[in-house]
């Protein structure tokens, strides 16, 4: 066995371990808080609202671990098992040329992919979603949603991956630099277009309706320094009743997006703050931090890409003998989440920062406590649990813990 293949091994099983043992964790630390609610919500949130938010944490969990060994299995099976050798060798009987055979292998690939995942988001909308009544999608719109995902992807991806092959072929020993720039200029593009163009294939948006909640949100958003016609309404409760508010985009197509079902659910002046903390992302540039991070990492991946290319042992170790650029491809997106696990808590902390930095701006440009009063209904309505596991939020958390929020915001609620 080549010593990579071991270490293959080795990285794909401790991933597995540690994050099946955070599971774990999870469901103890929420199953040990489920009778008694956190003195800073007893106020607003029932024991038995309480009780329902772990027990829903708990079913989520149960989905995300056999989701984990799934996809443990997936990996195995498409390196070491002979997968992508398989699906390279069933496109090469079309008889296409060199490129558009390479191509016809990712394609297949993203299939596969995408079908084993499908099972799991049913699973989550139809059993846990539904038995816990949050879910509003039907079969005819998940279905939609599924194709139309596909379509996208296909029509996004597939020339990139072409583009990609055509420079590994063709660019010579720095195709990985061009091939970055071209990485580069596709994230830029989908985050510019995604707002405008992608987003409204699959929800409706409108601008808020005049009255007094447009008025309030017009004139924050003017003192904070946002044109006021970049904040919309989504119409989320086709899919489900939870409530969110996000913001999105580059340049022009920058905008604040709330769930209808949050316009319903809060006051005026808790929107404001929830407005506000979006705000706060957008003055402190959190869009353009995370892109200039995920490039960063993209640069460095193309690095470790054109070195594995050159390394003959790479591709048998992971189960290709006979491969090509897309083999190489395919292989290095299958191996490396394995290696990549262990900076997942980075960028959880990266993302809990920036939220902690979006609060302290709402409660400079807003209500501090209505923000709180905010926070508290969504947690409720949203059935988040209160009481996570510590070491789980510090590695998958991309929000800090509702009770280190509401401390920072309302010290005084604090018991
Ligand atoms: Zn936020």
């Amino acid at each position: 066995m080549h010593p990579f293949t071991l270490l293959f091994i080795l990285a794909l099983s401790a991933s597995l371990a540690v994050e099946l043992w955070l599971l774990t964790r999870q469901v103890r630390a929420v199953r040990a808080n489920r009778d008694r609610v956190p003195a800073p919500f007893a106020a607003a949130i029932t024991p038995a609202a309480h009780a329902r938010a772990a027990d829903y944490t708990v079913a989520q969990s149960r989905v995300a671990m056999v989701e984990r060994v799934a996809g443990a299995v997936f990996a195995l099976a498409m390196t070491l098992g002979g997968g992508i050798a398989a699906l390279d060798a069933v496109t090469a009987h079309a008889g296409l040329a060199a490129l558009p055979h390479q191509v016809a292998t990712v394609a297949a690939f993203g299939l596969l992919a995408t079908a084993v995942g499908l099972p799991f988001d049913a699973w989550r909308t139809f059993r846990v979603e539904a038995r816990f009544g949050f879910n509003r999608t039907t079969p005819a719109l998940f279905a939609a949603d599924a194709l139309k995902g596909l379509a996208v992807g296909a029509l996004l991806l597939l020339p990139l991956a072409a583009l990609l092959l055509w420079l590994m072929h063709r660019a010579g020993a720095a195709w990985w630099v061009l091939a970055f720039g071209a990485w580069a200029a596709f994230s830029l593009l989908v985050g510019w277009a995604w707002p405008r163009f992608i987003a409204p294939l699959f929800n409706r948006f409108r601008e808020l309706e005049s009255g007094d909640l447009r008025d309030a949100v017009e004139s924050l958003a003017r003192r904070c320094g946002f044109e006021p016609r970049g904040v919309y309404v989504m119409d989320g409760s086709r899919r489900s009743t939870h409530g969110n508010a996000y913001f999105t985009g580059l340049g022009r197509n920058k905008r604040i997006v709330f769930f209808d079902t949050l316009l319903s659910a809060l006051a005026t002046a808790e929107l404001q703050a929830v407005l506000a903390h979006e705000l706060g992302h957008y003055r402190l540039r959190h869009v353009t931090a995370r892109l200039a991070v995920s490039l960063g990492v993209a640069l460095a991946g193309f690095a470790l890409l054109a070195w594995l290319g050159r390394e003959p042992w790479f591709q048998p170790a992971l189960g290709v003998t006979a491969g090509g650029p897309h083999t190489l491809l395919l292989l290095f997106m299958m191996a490396a989440p394995a290696f990549l696990f262990v900076l997942r808590p980075l960028s959880a902390l990266l993302s809990r920062r920036h939220e902690f930095a979006a609060d302290r701006y709402a409660a400079e440009h807003a209500d501090a406590a209505a923000l709180a009063d905010a926070l508290v209904k969504l947690y409720r309505d949203n059935g988040s649990t209160l009481t996570p596991d510590p070491l789980y939020t510090a590695f998958h958390a991309s929000h800090p813990p509702a009770l280190l929020r509401i401390a920072r915001l309302a010290p005084d609620r604090h018991a």
